[in-house]
């Protein structure tokens, strides 16, 4: 799949991921959030990730 050039992503690990040049592949992800109360980046997920 080619890369969607308006999702930046690092997480290699993701099989959505592209190889080499740091996007996603998808259409369109979901983030969200395992907090009640997000106060920081760390609060937050992409929720469409699959493991390789
Ligand atoms: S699905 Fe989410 S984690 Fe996976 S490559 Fe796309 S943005 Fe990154």
């Amino acid at each position: 799949m080619p890369q969607n050039n308006c999702i930046k992503c690092t997480v290699q690990q993701c099989k959505y991921h592209d190889c080499c040049n740091n996007y996603c592949t998808l259409q369109s992800i979901q983030i969200g959030t395992h907090e009640q109360n997000p106060t920081a980046i760390e609060c937050t997920d992409c929720q469409s990730f699959q493991l390789k």
